[in-house]
């Protein structure tokens, strides 16, 4: 039997459902192949809704209310009483969130005239699509253009074979069924850090073994200095120059050698979570003749507004170079979708933010330091510390502080940093600055409403000049 369609999208992450829905209110006819099964249940919503952003965020949050209430609260004149930890409850709760934004994710497809394909996809040559039901017969697409939004798995390293329970991705990591006593961590990335959060703020003692030397390396130095501090102090032993050579399970624990500078060590481990990045799902996505070229790491390899080396073809999100994140995919989705019906668009990707959703929150957007002065720029820099900020203060979370920097010649921002409270909403300032091309100074001259965590955003603004009002400033202009 073979269909027909304007558009096919092979996943329904939030790369893919994204593309659906723009190509669908463009007036287009749309189909959306999804195969995933998530607890025995056909889901849309890709790794982020199922296994990534949402369930961890879920984690994060529960983890840190119960930390928060064990940590007390008196000196807010609150006593509590004993402090009970269910773990059954916390995932039925992070499971829950994900059931509920999943099934809308089905009803926004429906409400849209998309229809949802449930099973496997596959780019054949001639933009025809070849979908494998999860029961029943294989049939064939003829689509006028096809978006590949087949997202990416974890990396796996022979080092550390996953078994079942106890050495486990970031999906297992979500679904330990009670506290681990100790935790090991291999990678220090953005995933390593927030699942180490999580379980450690449980009661969990956990080390996160990275090989590289240096911290965040992607992050500003002030940033990442900072961040390996606080989680520091929070009890995360984070462990640098440590790569992971062996593991070998003992009865129910692991056993994980790894070298550094020092020599050879092992580690015991309850757990061990295997945080060592994410890779391209190309498996059985293309035919042999499908004309597809991939690049030299196996991402598909496309151009800046994500066409594929066919015309008509697609492909965006963790399948394609950039960073893995959700919200590059659902903008380069929008992208394919809008290019699809004709119209013109284009997708920033000098402005695409970072979040690490530890607490505190760690977040950037622009050039670090590093990187502008590397690019050549005359660079100046300004920071200011949630420390002194009185609703930081009044809400007794004042770790970190925010970083601008900026174009000495010109006055124009590069590039924004924050580590601390809410820093995942507060970047937002810099992105939409940064999009309107504004320069240090047209923050400066902003009236930001006191007493709010931004106005620290406006002191590093300040403090770039050596104005800042609350501070007292050695440079001076
Ligand atoms: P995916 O979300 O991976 O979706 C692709 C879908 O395609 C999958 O559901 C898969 O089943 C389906 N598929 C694959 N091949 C086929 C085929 N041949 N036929 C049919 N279907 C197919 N990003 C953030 O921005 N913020 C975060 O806080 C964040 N936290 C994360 C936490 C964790 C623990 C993890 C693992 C990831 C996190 N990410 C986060 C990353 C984010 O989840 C991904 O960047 C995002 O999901 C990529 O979207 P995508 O649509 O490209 O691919
Ligand atoms: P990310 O790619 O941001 O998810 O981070 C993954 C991290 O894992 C990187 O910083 C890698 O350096 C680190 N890593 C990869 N392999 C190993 C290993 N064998 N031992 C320790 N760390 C590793």
């Amino acid at each position: 039997m073979t269909q027909q369609a304007d558009v096919v999208v092979i996943g329904g992450g939030p790369g893919g459902y994204e593309a659906a829905i723009r190509a669908a209110q463009l007036g287009l006819s749309v189909i959306c192949i999804e195969r995933r099964i998530h607890k025995g249940k056909p889901s849309l919503g890709g790794t982020c809704l199922n296994v990534g952003c949402i369930p961890s965020k879920a984690l994060l949050d529960s983890s840190h209310k119960y930390h928060d209430l064990k940590a007390g609260y008196a000196s807010h004149g609150i006593s509590t009483g004993d402090i009970g930890l269910d773990v059954g409850a916390m995932l039925a709760r992070k499971d829950k969130v994900v059931d509920q934004l999943t099934g809308g994710i089905a009803q926004l497809l429906k409400g849209n005239g998309i229809t949802w394909l449930q099973g496997s996809g596959k780019l054949l040559a001639g933009k025809r699509v070849e979908f494998t039901p999860h029961e029943g017969e294989v049939q064939i697409i003829e689509a006028k253009s096809v978006i590949l939004a087949s997202g990416s798995k974890p990396i796996e390293i022979p080092a550390a074979p996953l078994v079942d329970g106890i050495v486990v991705d970031s999906t297992g990591a979500l679904e330990f069924p009670e506290v681990p006593k100790r935790m090991g961590v291999i990678g220090a990335g953005v995933i390593g850090l927030e699942l180490g959060s999580v379980w450690s703020r449980l009661g969990a003692d956990v080390v996160v073994l990275e090989a590289l030397d240096q911290f965040l390396a992607v992050a500003d130095r002030a940033i990442s200095k900072e961040t390996q501090k606080i989680l520091g102090k929070q009890g995360l032993d984070i462990r640098l120059g440590a790569r992971v050579t062996a593991t070998r399970i003992e009865g129910a624990q692991v056993v994980v050698t790894y070298t550094d500078a020092q020599g050879e060590h092992s580690e015991t481990f309850d757990k061990l979570i295997v945080a060592v990045g994410r890779r391209p799902v190309t498996t059985g996505l293309l035919s042999a003749d499908s004309g597809i070229s991939l690049d030299e790491r196996g991402f598909v390899h496309v151009d800046a507004q994500c066409r594929a080396s066919v015309p008509g073809v697609f492909a965006i999100g963790d399948l394609v170079r950039g960073p893995m994140l959700a919200h590059k995919a659902m903008e380069e989705g929008v992208m394919a979708a809008e290019l699809i019906a004709n119209h013109h668009a284009q997708f920033n990707y000098d402005l695409v933010i970072s979040v690490i959703y530890t607490h505190p929150e760690v977040a950037w957007v622009g050039m670090s330091e590093e990187r502008a002065k590397a690019e050549g720029f005359d660079v100046k820099s300004g920071q200011f510390a949630f420390a002194v900020n009185g609703r930081a203060l009044a809400a007794d979370d004042n770790q970190g502080f925010v970083k601008f920097v900026a174009d000495a010649k010109t006055d124009r921002l590069l590039g924004m940093h924050v580590i601390g409270p809410s820093a995942g909403d507060i970047i937002h300032q810099g992105l939409i600055a940064m999009e309107f091309g504004a320069s240090v100074e047209d923050l400066q001259l902003m009236c930001f409403a006191h007493p709010t965590l931004s106005e620290v955003v406006h002191e590093a603004a300040l403090s770039v000049d050596g104005r800042a009002i609350h501070a007292i400033q050695r440079k001076r202009k």
